[in-house]
Order: C-alpha cells, then structure tokens, then sequence
C-alpha cells in the first residue's frame, strides 16, 4: 500500500521558509481558518512557527470559535480499559516494552473485564477505550473480540451498560480488519508515534511495530476492509512538534481524499515518565505547555471537524486551558494497568504504562468540566444511529452535528446526575441544563430535549437523537 502521503522534505522546506512570519501573514491564516474549510501544510507552518505572543492570542481565539461552532460545548467523556501489557514490541518510552523486565505482565480473564467495566460504569461512564500491548500469543486476537462481548453484557447497579468501544490495538491486517468491521465497535485507533522515519527506526527497534510503512497504512487497510472511523495521533517529544503536526495534516487530507472522510478523531500525548523505558526521560524535543496549547490551537484549525482527544497524561489546570482551544473528547479517572479499576477501589498501587498528571476522580473532574461552563457529554448517539464516516463528516461540514451534540449532552448529563452524581455537582449540573436548554436555537429540539429529560426522571434511559 502506498506509504508515500508523508512529505518530509516539503513539511522541512516549509518550516524553513516560514520562520518569524509577520503578522500580516498570520491574519491572513486566520481568517481562511474561520472560513470551517481548514488549512494547508503551509498555513500550518505560519501559526506554528510565529512566537508573536499577539499573534498567538489570535490563534487561541479563533481556535475557540472553530470549535464552539462546530461542537458546541460539550466535552466527551470516556474511560480507557488495559487489557493486556504484554507486549513483543521494544518501544523506547513505553513501559509496557518487552525489555521491562521489572512490570507483571498479565491478561485479564473475562471475569476480570466484567470487573473492570463495572468500575468504569460505577463512575457514570458509557464509553470505554479498550486497548492491549500486542502479543498474540498472551492476548490473540480471538481473546480481544470474546472481551468486546465481555464489556458490552455488563450492567450496573442502575441498570447501565457501555454504550460504546472504541478501540486502540495494534495494527491488524485486512483479514482481522473485515472481521472487527463486523462486531460493534466505536473508532479504531493507532498512533503513528512519530512520522519522522528515522525517529521511528530508532525510537522502535524490534518487534512487529518496527516496520514504519506497516503501521503508517493501518488506516488504509481499516477503511479499505469495513471500518468507517479511525483516529490517529502522534507522540508529542519523539520530534519536532512542527513536523508532527504538518505530518498529522498530511495524513488526514490523505485520508479525506482516498476515502471520503478524515480521521474521526486526533490524539495528541505527550510523552511522560515510564519505568524502564529510556527514552520517556530526558526528552530532546519535549513539548512545553505553550507548545501544546498552540499546537491544539493550530490543529484545531487546520481539520475543523475532527474529534480531538486529550488524556489524563496532562495535569489538570493545563486540561482546563486546552478545552478552550480546540479538546472535544476527554478520558477522566482513568488507570493504565490491567485491572487497575478494580485495584482503584481497593486502594493498592498501580503500575501503568506511564505517570497520569490528572489523577482526579471522574466526579471530580466532571463537576470542574461544568464549573467552566462546558457540557460533560457520555452520549454515544451518532454512533449508534449510523452518523460514521463520511455521513457524520457530511453531517458536520454544514455544523449539523452540534444540532444533535448539545440536546444528548444535556440528556446523557442529566442521566449521569440522577444515577451517580454527588448533591453539590447535581445542583450545578442542573443549573447548567436549564441555562443551556434556554440557548437550543430549534424549537421543535428544544421541546423534544425538555421531553427526554422529563422521561429521564421518570426513569427512562438512553434517549437520543
Ligand atoms: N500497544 C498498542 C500500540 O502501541 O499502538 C496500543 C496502544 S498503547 C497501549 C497506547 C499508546 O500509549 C501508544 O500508542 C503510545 O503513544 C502511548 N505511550 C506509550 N508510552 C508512553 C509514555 N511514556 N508516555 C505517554 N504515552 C505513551
Ligand atoms: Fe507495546 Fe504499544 Fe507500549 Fe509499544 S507503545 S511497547 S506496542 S504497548
């Protein structure tokens, strides 16, 4: 499959010429990025490269718009479940690599799953994150479709299930890829890591995930086999932030123009502490904060439409500060071990894939998430009604799917606030429902929101649009 979509000389010549662009230039971006139409490698390369601290506040503001435009404000929340850290790859920064000799390795039985779902929905979740190390032989692949079944059968004490899984394994291959398209999964997700081929080769000495054009074509072959949303990301501190960025770009209009849709979603980690992996230490391209917050920004721009995914690796005042730029989708009290729900309860130390910096409960950070005036959202509505692919992403150009964003984040919070909330975040929950109801601009949806919400206390579940 043809791996050649990724220009690293054009993403170095752009960088190079657009060093200090003046702020004429960066207007000029600016203004084309409020156009919802997104931006070019080059245009990228502007707002990534200019240092103008007023320039820079003019990229925060109109990444705010972009996504108040298109999403609304409701942040999309979810958990991730490990199932597995075995894994026969040597990744450098990762402390699931093969070399750790110090981590207990482990596979969770589906009892165990069951377990670990029930913890997740105890929290009010409804989307789960399912991911694994890749071995095959501690965790085949027939074990991962029977743990799908595992996670779904659960229900809790309120009568809640998950409602959605996404997925981030290891690439598969087009055989695996037409057998998962057939069961009920959310997004499939790889991250490339870096897409700097010579980064990669270093950063990825052995085992199946060495081979760059074998992962960098994983969505090819998803999207060619059945799947309709995938997400990629990249590892913020491999490389150049810039390259990772315009190369990130690059691999979304590749995607756009060969299958008719972009990535679902983009992640965008950067890499912390682990144990044992040297290369999560002392990093020649770390990414400060400011970067990060640009580069969330710059994204935000440049793909309008495309789910972008922050996770529990950042501290919490710098999550605070990202919602505002461009983050639609958020995982909250998450655990990176196996079983780490359920260790979670039970008070006993974890040992996960790397350091988490917002380590706050679910209810924690979801009464934060309202107290900033955003809408935690557990709604799982355009999956499940067949807004994938290139439907949600013809849904969402016109600013379609903020229609249906902002109605089944108020109801989804509302179940969330009658089943587990504490009293202080079901008053302000509320609060928040009755002033956002008023701004639903449709009449007929705004009715129709006011009617699920009253089903909803009368006990109903799962409404949607
Ligand atoms: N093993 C599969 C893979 O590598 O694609 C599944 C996902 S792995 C469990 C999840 C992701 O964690 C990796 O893709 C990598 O980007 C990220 N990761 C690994 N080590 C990390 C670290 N030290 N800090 C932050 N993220 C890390
Ligand atoms: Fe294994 Fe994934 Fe960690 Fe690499 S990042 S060592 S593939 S779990």
């Amino acid at each position: 499959m043809n791996s050649n979509f990724i220009d690293e000389n054009l993403i170095f010549e752009y960088i190079e010429k657009y060093q200090n662009p003046d702020s004429k230039l960066v207007d000029d971006v600016i203004n084309k990025a409020l156009e919802l139409n997104g931006l070019s490698i080059a245009d990228a390369a502007i707002l990534l490269n200019t240092k103008n601290q007023d320039d820079i506040q003019k990229i925060y503001h109109a990444a705010y718009k972009v996504k108040d435009e298109i999403y609304g404000k409701r942040l999309v929340l979810f958990a991730p479940l490990y199932v597995s850290n075995y894994c026969s790859n040597n990744c450098l920064y990762c402390g699931f690599r093969a070399d750790n000799k110090e981590i207990s390795r482990t596979t969770l039985s589906i009892d165990q799953i069951k377990e670990e779902t029930l913890g997740i929905l105890e929290q009010g979740h409804k989307r789960v994150l399912m991911l694994m190390g890749e071995q095959h032989k501690n965790c085949p692949t027939d074990f991962f479709f029977d743990a799908i079944d595992a996670v779904y059968s659960v229900k809790d004490s309120k009568g809640n299930s998950i409602r959605r899984i996404n997925v981030e394994i290891a690439p598969l291959n087009d055989e695996e890829f037409q057998r998962i398209s057939q069961i009920k999964i959310g997004t499939y997700t790889v991250f490339q890591e870096t897409y700097h081929r010579e980064t990669y080769k270093f950063m990825h000495p052995s085992g199946k995930k060495s081979d760059y054009d074998w992962r960098l074509t994983t969505m090819d072959r998803a999207l060619s086999n059945g799947l309709h949303d995938v997400g990629i990301g990249a590892l913020f501190g491999l490389f150049d932030y810039r390259f990772e960025v315009m190369a990130m770009i690059q691999h979304s209009e590749h995607l756009d123009k060969n299958y008719g849709a972009g990535p679902h979603t983009i992640s965008i980690p950067r890499v912390q502490p682990a144990n044992n992996a040297p290369a999560s230490h002392h990093l020649k391209y770390a990414v400060s904060d400011d970067e990060l917050k640009k580069l969330v920004a710059v994204l935000r721009l440049s793909v309008p439409y495309t789910g972008m995914i922050l996770s529990t690796r950042e501290p919490a005042h710098l999550r605070t500060q990202l919602f505002d730029l461009g983050i639609s989708q958020i995982s909250a009290g998450s655990k990176t071990n196996p079983g780490g729900y359920k260790q979670a309860f039970s008070e006993k130390v974890d040992e996960g894939q790397f350091t988490l910096n917002d380590c706050r409960s679910s209810g924690e950070i979801i009464q934060d998430v309202i107290k900033q005036g955003f809408i935690p959202s557990f709604c799982t509505g355009c999956y499940r009604l067949g807004r994938v692919g290139q439907d949600f992403m013809d849904q969402a150009k016109p600013g379609l799917i903020k229609i249906y964003c902002q109605p089944n984040g108020l109801t989804t919070l509302r179940e969330y606030l009658n089943d587990y909330a504490d009293d202080d975040t079901k008053k302000l929950g509320n609060e928040l429902i009755e002033k956002e109801l008023d701004l639903i601009p449709n009449e007929s949806v705004k009715e129709k929101t006011k009617e699920f919400i009253d089903r909803i206390d009368n006990g109903e579940r799962d409404l949607y649009f």
